[in-house]
C-alpha cells in the first residue's frame, strides 16, 4: 500500500530518527503540518513530521469540513484571499484530492427575508468571477442562481415552505480528518517519517528533544517546523495568537427533511456571518458555526460548546424551518480552536506576519513558525513555509510541486466512478476503496455505514493506534457519543486482531 503507516514502518522510523539527523523536523499532524511535511518531502528534503497525539487530533477536525471559495472575505473586500482560496479550492477538487471533496449547493432562503438572499446572489456571482479567474474554477461548480418555491422544498424539505431563494455553490470535503491522513500517508510515500504519539519538548540549537509512548529522543535537524496550530505559542513564545472557539451541534438529517443542500442562515445583525446546516454523506447533519473568544491559555483537551452557542445556532436556522429544532433533536456536538493571529502581532526575529492573508510566517532562530490560515489554504501556507526553509538550508528543489501532486487515492472523477465499489467508500478512499471493501464488509455499529474494514484498514496503513484513532478521527462515529459507546467494543477487537 502506498504511503502505508503500517505499525513496522513506525518502529523503523523511530529507529532511524532517533539520534539521528534529517532537514527537517515538522512539529504537528494537523492539515498545515501535514502539508509542510508533504511538499518538503516532495521537494527531496528528509523531513520528521511529530504529533504528540494521532493525525488530526487538533483543530482540523473541528472544521465545517468546507474547501471554500472565500465568499466571506469578498464581503471584507479581500479579494486577493478570496482569489487564493477558489485557486486552492480548484486544486483540490480537480487535482489533488477528487475523490475527498464534492461540490455542494448552499441554500439561502427567502424565508431569511428578501434583502438577505438578494445580497447573497450578488455575493454568490462574485464568488463566481472570483472562480472564473483561477485556473481549472471556471468547469469545478456550477453557477449562483435564483430558484424557485419548489427546488427550495426539494433541496431542503424543512423549510418554511412558500417562498423562493438563491443557490450558490462551494466544496465540500467527505470528512477533514481524512485529508490529513491523506497528506501524512503521501509524504511518507515520498520518505517522510511521520509519528505519531511524538512530542517535541524543545528545540535547543539544532538539536530536537521528542518524548513518544517508548522512549524521549533527539534528532538534529537543519530547520524546524512550527505547525502546532493553536499550541505554537510553546514553541515559539514571542507569536501573538488569540484564538477563538468554533461550535457545531449535530443532529439527524430527517428533522431538517433528509436536505441535499447546506441550508444557509444569517446570524442576526450580521451581513457576512451565517449559520450553516451542512448535510454530511451519513445522514446527518452539522450545525455551525459559532465564533467565541477564548481568555487565557488553550487547553490540551477538546473544547466543548457553551450552552449560549447551542441556543445560538438553533435560534438562528429555526429562524427559517417549519418545524424548529429543540435540544432534544440534538445527537451530538463539538467545538473547535481557531488559531487565530493577533492583528499587529510584532513576530520575533525580523519576521513578517502577513496578517492581509491571516497566516503568520516566522522564523526564530532555527523555528519557523507557520500558524492561522484555513484548511483549504493549507497547501499554499506549506509552499511559503517550505520555500523559506529551502531558502535557508540551500537544498531542496526551489519550486512546490504540491499543486499537481495526487493525494493517496486520488483519481479523475471517470475512474472514480468506475472502480466497482461501495460509492460511501471511494468519497473517503478513493481508488484504495476496494482494498478497504476487502478487509471486511459488516458494519462497525448496527445502524451506521462504518465498516469494521474501514478499522482494520486504519490499523494495518493508516496509523491509527488507539480506539480514540479508530472511532474519532479515521472515522467520526465519535461525533455521537451513543454510538461511539457502542462501537468501542469492536475497535479494540479490530486493534487487538493488529
Ligand atoms: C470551528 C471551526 C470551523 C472551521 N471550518 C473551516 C472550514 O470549513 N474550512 C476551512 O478551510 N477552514 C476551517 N477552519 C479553520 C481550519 O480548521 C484551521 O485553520 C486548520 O485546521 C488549522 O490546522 P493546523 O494544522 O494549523 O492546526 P491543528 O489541526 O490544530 O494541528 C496542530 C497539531 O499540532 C499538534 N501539536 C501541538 N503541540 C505539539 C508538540 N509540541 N509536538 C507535537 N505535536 C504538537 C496538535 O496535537 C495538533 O494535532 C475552521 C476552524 C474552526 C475552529
Amino acid at each position: 500500500m502506498i504511503g502505508s503507516l503500517s505499525p513496522a514502518r513506525r518502529t523503523r522510523d523511530l529507529a532511524a530518527v532517533a539520534g539521528g539527523a534529517v532537514d527537517v523536523v515538522v512539529v504537528g499532524g494537523g492539515v498545515t503540518g501535514a502539508g509542510v511535511a508533504l511538499d518538503a518531502a516532495s521537494r527531496g528534503l528528509s523531513v520528521l513530521l511529530c504529533e504528540r497525539t494521532d493525525l488530526a487530533a487538533g483543530t482540523s477536525r473541528w472544521s465545517s469540513k468546507l474547501v471554500h471559495g472565500g465568499l466571506r472575505y469578498l464581503a471584507h473586500g479581500e479579494l486577493g484571499l478570496a482569489r487564493e482560496s477558489a485557486r486552492e479550492r480548484a486544486v483540490l477538487m480537480g487535482a489533488t484530492a477528487p475523490h475527498l471533496v464534492r461540490p455542494l449547493p448552499f441554500l439561502v432562503p427567502d424565508a431569511a427575508g428578501r434583502d438577505v438572499t438578494a445580497l447573497a446572489e450578488l455575493g454568490g456571482r462574485l464568488g463566481d468571477a472570483v472562480r472564473f479567474s483561477v485556473p481549472g474554477g471556471r468547469r469545478s461548480l456550477p453557477p449562483t442562481r435564483r430558484v424557485g418555491a419548489a427546488d427550495v422544498g426539494r433541496l431542503v424539505a424543512g423549510v418554511r415552505p412558500g417562498g423562493g431563494g438563491v443557490v450558490f455553490w462551494d466544496g465540500q470535503l467527505v470528512d477533514d480528518a481524512r485529508l490529513v491522513v491523506a497528506l501524512a500517508r503521501t509524504a511518507a510515500a515520498h520518505g517522510a517519517r511521520v509519528l505519531t504519539g511524538a512530542t517535541v519538548t524543545a528545540v535547543d540549537g539544532a538539536d530536537v528533544h521528542v518524548t513518544t509512548d517508548d522512549r524521549p529522543f533527539t534528532v538534529r535537524a537543519g530547520a524546524v517546523v512550527n505547525a502546532a496550530g493553536v499550541w505554537a505559542q510553546r514553541l515559539a513564545p514571542g507569536i501573538r495568537l488569540v484564538p477563538s472557539r468554533g461550535s457545531h451541534v449535530v443532529v439527524p438529517g430527517v428533522r431538517l427533511g433528509s436536505p441535499s443542500a447546506a441550508l444557509t442562515v444569517p446570524l442576526p445583525g450580521s451581513r457576512s456571518r451565517y449559520v450553516f446546516a451542512l448535510p454530511q454523506p451519513d445522514g446527518l447533519v452539522y450545525l455551525g458555526l459559532t465564533d467565541e473568544p477564548v481568555e487565557g491559555a488553550v487547553p490540551d483537551d477538546d473544547a466543548t460548546p457553551a450552552d449560549a452557542e447551542v441556543a445560538q445556532l438553533l435560534d438562528t436556522v429555526n429562524r427559517v424551518l417549519a418545524e424548529p429544532l429543540t435540544r432534544a433533536d440534538l445527537v451530538g456536538a463539538y467545538a473547535g480552536y481557531r488559531p487565530l493571529v493577533l492583528p499587529g502581532a510584532a513576530a520575533p526575529g525580523g519576521a513578517t506576519a502577513d496578517l492581509s492573508r491571516r497566516h503568520l510566517l516566522a522564523w526564530d532562530g532555527p523555528v519557523l513558525s507557520v500558524v492561522g490560515g484555513k484548511l483549504t489554504t493549507y497547501r499554499a501556507m506549506a509552499e511559503e513555509a517550505v520555500d523559506a526553509v529551502v531558502a535557508r538550508l540551500g537544498r531542496g528543489a526551489a519550486r512546490s510541486v504540491t499543486a499537481r501532486l495526487a493525494l493517496v487515492g486520488a483519481a479523475p472523477r471517470v475512474a472514480l466512478d468506475r472502480l466497482g465499489a461501495p460509492p460511501r467508500l471511494v468519497a473517503r478512499y478513493g481508488t484504495e476503496a476496494p482494498a478497504v471493501e476487502a478487509l471486511g464488509p459488516a458494519p462497525v455499529v448496527a445502524g451506521r455505514p462504518e465498516t469494521v474494514g474501514e478499522l482494520r484498514f486504519a490499523v494495518r496503513h493508516e496509523g491509527a493506534r488507539t480506539v480514540a484513532d479508530l472511532l474519532d478521527r479515521r472515522t467520526r462515529i465519535g461525533l455521537v457519543p451513543a454510538d461511539r459507546e457502542r462501537a468501542v467494543p469492536v475497535a479494540e477487537q479490530v486493534l487487538a486482531e493488529g
